[in-house]
């Protein structure tokens, strides 16, 4: 049975109570950090885990938290990007809504290691029922002595704010949240200077996501060393994947990082396989902002090869550079999906959470979005196949934040993969517009 670190107790009843949650062990890894460890050796044991930012970008944390400057007389701040808005990514949202004292506790040993007194969780503002779970668990440890002044006579003090989001997608990217947080419009800001220098009201921040926080308290209680056993290689831990599409058993998953892909699909343990009578046509396996990988660089790979739910293994060898386990929230098509239907719904997406402030982004996602209207509705042309992928080239690498690349990453590599399918709907716009149609190969 796999180890799992964050969802262990996940199914004992009242486990979203502080009472049930502490019985289970709960709050342990708070009283050893404040009672027995330093800030700095809390820090080395999170660098020691090598877990990676479970956002998205998967930057190792411990490596963030040692960037956090430490100027005299200058608050620092701790805030939780508990944002999650990727389309097809709802293992924070999960995580929160069942067993929030693990985010309280992971807030706290976070917090303590920092040296931040004040720290937020910024919650995407349409979970207005789980940012009330958020509140009340926080009620609910300060009676406990668990936060505010002096806590269990440590003499650190920390107060936690849950501050409901904006609505904008933008406002997870992590400088846009902190201006939101701030009061003002979600705009992203340009980096350096990284929020570890300079962040929430200017001063030294560190923005980590729900589930990397989560992961702290089992490392303060277990060590570094141990938490590095599990995985494989750079991708070291587990890892919530928040499992959608044409599966039998969709859900939020804790896996250990470095099983295939394969048997995450078809083992019973997870995904169960795809719905019956039907096969795999195709992956995104991070959430929108990845590329998508068609089933042959999945399954019956050359040499015995396979691809594994890692950080490392999930590239599809195109432009894209990025870390394809993403946030996690893994898509599994099968033969009745239009890639180009679903690739101008991700476009029309980007195209309407660009927050415009640099252009390649706004004008390319719009680009995007309506020369892909016009395939899809039978009124493209080749020549438009080819100007998208220029399009999505032009605003890669381009812009402020990662919003452009996660805009231009998945039509470039729809294109790459499934270019065939973008012909057939040039050729035959009569076919291809019918309700339900759907390119079945030549
Ligand atoms: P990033 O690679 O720019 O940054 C990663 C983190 O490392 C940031 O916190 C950044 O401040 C820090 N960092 C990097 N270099 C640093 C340095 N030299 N000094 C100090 N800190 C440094 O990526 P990002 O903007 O954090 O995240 C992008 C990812 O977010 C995408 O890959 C996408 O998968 C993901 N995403 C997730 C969601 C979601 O709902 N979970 C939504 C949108 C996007
Ligand atoms: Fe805004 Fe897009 Fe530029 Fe990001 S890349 S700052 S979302 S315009």
């Amino acid at each position: 049975m796999a180890v799992k670190i964050l969802t262990e107790h996940i199914n004992v009843p009242g486990i979203n109570t502080f009472d049930v949650y502490r019985k289970m062990g709960g709050y342990a890894a708070v009283e050893k950090a404040l009672k027995k460890m330093t800030p700095e050796e809390i820090v080395e044991e999170v660098k020691k885990s090598g877990v990676r930012g479970r956002g998205g970008a998967g930057f190792p944390m411990g490596m963030k938290w040692s960037f956090l400057a430490k100027p005299e007389g200058v608050p620092r701040y701790l805030v939780c990007n508990a944002d999650e808005s990727e389309p097809g990514t709802f293992k924070d949202h999960f995580l929160m809504r069942e067993i929030p004292h693990l985010l309280i506790e992971g807030m706290i040993v976070s917090s303590f290691a920092l040296g931040a007194n004040k720290s937020f969780i910024y919650v995407r503002g349409e979970l207005m029922y789980v940012i009330q779970i958020l509140e009340k668990a926080i009620a609910e440890a300060k009676a406990a002595g668990f936060l505010g002044k002096n806590i269990l006579g440590s003499s650190y003090d920390l107060e936690l704010v849950v501050q409901p989001g904006g609505g904008a997608y933008i406002c997870g990217e992590e400088t846009a949240l902190l201006e939101s947080l701030e009061g003002k419009r979600g705009n992203p800001r340009n980096k350096p200077p990284f929020p570890a220098v300079k962040g929430l009201y200017q001063s030294p921040t560190v923005v980590n996501n729900v589930e990397s926080i989560a992961n702290t308290p089992w490392i303060v209680n277990n060590g570094g060393d141990a938490y590095a056993s599990l995985g494989v290689g750079r991708s070291t831990g587990t890892k919530l994947i928040s499992a959608s599409g044409h599966i039998n058993k969709p859900g939020v998953y804790e896996i250990p990082l470095g099983i295939t892909v394969e048997d995450f699909i078809y083992a019973d343990e997870w995904c169960g396989g795809i719905r019956p009578g039907h096969h795999l046509k195709a992956v995104i396996a991070g959430g929108s902002s990845v590329p998508i990988l068609p089933a042959n660089l999945i399954l019956n790979l050359a040499n015995g090869d396979k691809r594994l739910m890692t950080y490392e293994s999930l590239s599809d060898g195109g432009f894209a550079t990025g870390t394809m386990l993403g946030s996690g929230g893994f898509i599994a098509m099968d033969e009745t999906s239009c890639v180009v239907r679903n690739t101008w719904t991700f476009a029309r997406f980007y195209h309407h959470e660009s927050c415009g402030q640099c252009s390649p982004c706004r004008e390319g996602t719009g680009w995007m979005d309506k020369v892909l209207e016009r395939i899809e509705h039978g009124k493209g042309n080749m020549h438009d196949i080819d100007l998208l992928v220029d399009v999505a080239k032009k605003i890669e690498g381009n812009t402020i934040c990662p919003l452009g690349d996660a805009a231009a990453w998945p039509v470039a590599s729809a294109i790459r993969h499934f270019r065939d399918e973008f012909e057939w709907h040039v050729k035959h716009p009569q076919e291809a517009t019918q309700p339900g149609a759907v390119y079945r190969g030549a």
